[in-house]
């Protein structure tokens, strides 16, 4: 992997656990508001009943007063009772009475009904008193741990930083322009390649393009979403692993009605893939771009079979594995698909770390085919 990918993904992971410790700081207080908010209507809950109380005291307190006069009123009515003269005047004085007694009463009950009301006015009091020293306790706590995650994070935040700037340090200037600039429209600046596919964007590669990656030489950008790839860790080893234990490469025939070949230059196209059949008495002869796996040119048909018709060819070229159909050839038309493209570059890969370890088959020899062979 190229050291700018590493760092790159790297300064994505630091990107991502800024971007959390952000949002969890700038979500503790907002927590902490929901709790005072909740407190704020315990408190109103408790004003309410207080002076809920506080309205029956002086509601009783005016009874009180009013059953005190109208006593008093009794009493002056008794004393002038005693000094009337007629019977008209007595009774008037007795009714006067009886009417004060009436209020008496009638406010003696109001002051029962509002000492039992008083009674639940206090429990309600007491209660919602209790809720209110419970919630700011726990609001206490509450913010309390709330600062001490704030302290932490931005510790934390702090560090990620410096780490952030260290690496951003060690990126080519171009590629961190380039990685800001998508991961701000896109939310990430690198995706994974996995399957011949950009997993930012979930786009098919084209094989150029993932040529590219998998070759690893220079940094390759998405056609589609502009992210940066790299090739997924677990493809690499793969790739490695193929390429490292490939002990016994299958050797292709040497009279097989299909042969494949690799050529490092071919006419003006520099490297391809050829491909040369026989069929019917006739040898046929497509040549693909190594890169892209188009077809270049025509197909070429000569009389005989492809040995004495494409001598110039063969001699120089790599002999590939590869068999397939005359349909399916036809079927591929001006391009050749990614699976038959890639296998013909592992098998590329394999007869050249065969041709470079010396091991040489019993059958073709990869580097340098023979002249027509008897078998
Ligand atoms: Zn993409």
């Amino acid at each position: 992997m190229l050291p700018d990918i590493e760092n790159l993904l790297k300064l994505q992971d630091i990107d991502k656990e800024i971007r959390r410790l952000q949002d969890e700081i700038a979500e503790l207080p907002k927590r902490v508001a929901a709790i005072e908010h909740k407190l704020a209507g315990t408190r109103a809950q408790l004003e309410k009943a207080q002076t809920a109380v506080k309205a029956d005291e002086a509601a009783r307190r005016k009874y009180d007063t009013s059953i005190k006069d109208l006593r008093e009123k009794i009493s002056k009515y008794r004393d002038q009772s005693l000094a009337v003269k007629t019977n008209e005047q007595y009774r008037a004085l007795m009714t006067e009475i009886q009417f004060a007694e009436k209020e008496i009463t009638a406010h003696e009950d109001k002051i029962l009904e509002l000492m039992v009301n008083a009674d639940a006015r206090d429990k309600e009091v007491k209660a919602t008193q209790a809720e209110l020293k419970e919630e700011t306790a726990e609001i206490e706590k509450e913010k309390q741990q709330a600062r001490q995650r704030t302290l932490e994070d931005e510790k934390l935040l702090a560090e990620a930083r410096g780490q952030r700037d260290q690496l951003r340090g060690g990126i080519r200037e171009d590629l961190l322009r380039q990685y800001e600039r998508v991961s701000k429209f896109r939310g990430s600046g690198i995706a994974e390649v996995r399957d011949h596919k950009c997993m930012g964007c979930q786009v098919i590669l084209r094989p150029q393009t993932y040529n590219d990656v998998r070759s690893g030489k220079d940094i390759v950008f998405c056609d589609s979403c502009q992210r940066i790839l790299y090739l997924s860790p677990k493809e690499e080893l793969v790739e490695k692993k193929e390429t490292v234990h490939r002990p016994k490469r299958h050797h292709p025939k040497v009279d097989a009605p299909q042969a494949w070949y690799y050529r490092p230059e071919f006419a003006s196209d520099g490297e391809v893939f050829l491909c040369l059949t026989n069929a019917g008495g006739q040898a046929s002869r497509r040549v693909y771009d190594i890169h892209t796996g188009r077809l270049i040119g025509d197909i070429l048909i000569r009389e005989g079979n492809y040995r004495e018709a494409f001598p110039e060819d063969i001699t120089g070229s790599t002999r590939l594995n590869g068999g397939w159909s005359e349909e399916e050839l036809d079927g591929f038309g001006t391009e050749l698909p990614m699976v038959i493209l890639d296998s013909l570059h592992a098998d590329l890969d394999a007869a050249r770390v065969e041709a470079e370890s010396g091991s040489r088959g019993k059958h073709e020899v990869p580097t340098a085919p023979t002249s027509p062979a008897a078998s």
